[in-house]
Formats: structure tokens, C-alpha cells, sequence
């Protein structure tokens, strides 16, 4: 067991329900910490940028429309084993193929609008606080 650092986002499908605090309490409720956090709106190159992995994927376009299509809000998550314990807690990516009790079983629209961001490994978790925090602005 190591205590480590993840990011998370709450997708504009979950802010648009006002889903926030029921996400929250669900990350919470696992034994993660939000250790920062900001309510954004990202522009095309934000979005563009953040999921330049996925940019020779089929639903990169609408990915990237959906994520900046209204306010989002950037995590940083920390616990034990907090990468491994975000992605469990919210489930698969299809929310029809999430367990119950997930976040994504619960609240996602669909696979696309599925509610929660969470890295899936240290090193994108390293990369991906890198780019949306400043040092400062994560207070353990
Ligand atoms: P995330 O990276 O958001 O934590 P993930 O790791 O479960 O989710 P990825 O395969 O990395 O899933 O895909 C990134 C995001 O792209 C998904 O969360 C979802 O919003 C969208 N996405 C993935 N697969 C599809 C698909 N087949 N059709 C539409 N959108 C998709
Ligand atoms: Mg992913």
C-alpha cells in the first residue's frame, strides 16, 4: 500500500445535473481525499490537449466537444492506493457494463457522457496534475 496523488474530473454531463456533491461524496465515501480542487470551462485547446492521447480514436471530435461544452471540475484525489481506488469507484467506462454502486453505474448518461475522469496510471496521474494544478494550489 503507498499513499498516492490522482486526477479526476467531473464531466460537464454531471455538472449540467448538478451532480457535483453526490460525486464528491461518493470519492469521499472510498477513503479518497480531494486534496484540490477547481470548477472550470475549458476551451477547444484545453480539451484538445488533455486527450491528445486519444486523437487518432474515432470519437475524439465529439469527445472533446462534450468536454468543453460546459463547466467541469478538476480533481486532485489522494489515499491509499488512489489510483487503483478511483477507477474503481467509478466503475467502467460503459456505465451499462459498471458494477453497482460505481459512479458511472449511478450517474453516467452513457459512454461518452459518463460523469467522472480518473487517471489510469502514475504516470498520467504525475502528467495530468502537472497540467491543470500549480504546486501551490495542492494542499494535502
Ligand atoms: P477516462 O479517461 O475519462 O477516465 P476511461 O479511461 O474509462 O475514461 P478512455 O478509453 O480513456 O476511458 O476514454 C476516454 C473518454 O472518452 C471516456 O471516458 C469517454 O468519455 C470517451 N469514450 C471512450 N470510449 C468511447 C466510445 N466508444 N464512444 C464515445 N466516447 C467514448
Ligand atoms: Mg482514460
Amino acid at each position: 500500500m503507498a499513499l498516492e496523488r490522482t486526477f479526476s474530473i467531473i464531466k460537464p454531463d454531471a455538472t449540467a445535473r448538478n451532480l457535483t456533491g453526490k460525486v464528491i461524496a461518493k470519492l469521499e465515501d472510498a477513503g479518497l481525499r480531494v486534496v484540490a480542487q477547481k470548477r472550470v470551462k475549458w476551451s477547444k485547446a484545453d480539451a484538445e490537449k488533455f486527450y491528445a492521447v486519444h486523437s487518432a480514436r474515432p470519437f475524439y471530435n465529439d469527445l472533446v466537444a462534450f468536454m468543453t461544452s460546459g463547466p467541469i471540475v478538476l480533481q486532485v484525489l489522494e489515499g491509499e492506493n488512489a489510483i487503483a481506488k478511483n477507477r474503481e469507484v467509478m466503475g467502467a467506462t460503459d456505465p451499462a457494463k459498471a458494477d453497482s454502486g460505481t459512479i458511472r453505474k449511478e450517474f453516467a448518461e452513457n459512454i461518452e457522457r459518463n460523469s467522472v475522469h480518473g487517471s489510469d496510471s502514475a504516470e498520467n496521474a504525475a502528467a495530468e496534475i502537472a497540467l491543470c494544478f500549480r504546486l501551490e494550489e495542492i494542499v494535502g
